[in-house]
């Protein structure tokens, strides 16, 4: 099998919200599962990176994301909420648009509950690097993409963050 194609950045499906996963949809996971992880497998074959990827970024608006770091997950209607006021500063990626980088800031941690690929309820309190991780993909789930949230218009880079 083979990834799928992953839209990018001025795809209008990339500004729209995903619809929630109902119970009688579980049974498509699996094949769901396999082609966001065959997607972002291709990927990181090509760049080096990618750490998650949000189904709307391969046209299937559900809020599912895969997410290969640390452990491979699949997540089923996130939730995220508890943010911290303390926020961290980073530059952050996409694939959906893999060559330009964008300042922005994200909760340094959060709390993060959802349905697994078994259909059971998972809570995960997320620090650090899978804090802001999380805060992107779900972002994706409404339609919202990290260039939307940069800080001013010196966020904006091409390639290496700049010091
Ligand atoms: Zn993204």
């Amino acid at each position: 099998m083979a990834g799928k194609e992953i839209l990018l950045l001025g795809n209008p499906l990339l500004r729209k919200s995903s619809l929630a996963v109902q119970e009688e949809e579980l049974t498509n996971l699996s094949l769901w599962e396999s082609d966001l992880k065959e997607t972002l497998e291709e990927f990181r074959n090509l760049y080096g990176k990618g750490r998650a990827i949000a189904a709307p970024q391969i046209g299937l608006m559900k809020r599912v994301i895969y997410l290969a770091w640390p452990e491979p997950t699949l997540i089923v209607n996130p939730l995220l909420d508890r943010f911290s006021s303390d926020g961290v500063i980073l530059w952050d990626d996409c694939m959906s648009f893999p060559r330009l980088l964008v300042k922005v800031r994200r909760a340094r941690s959060c709390r993060l509950t959802f349905t697994t690929r078994e259909g059971e309820g998972a809570v995960w309190n997320l620090e650090g690097d899978l804090s802001e991780l999380l805060q992107h993909e779900v972002d994706h789930l409404n339609g919202i993409l990290a260039i939307e949230r940069a800080l001013g218009r010196t966020s904006f880079a091409w390639g290496t963050p700049p010091d």
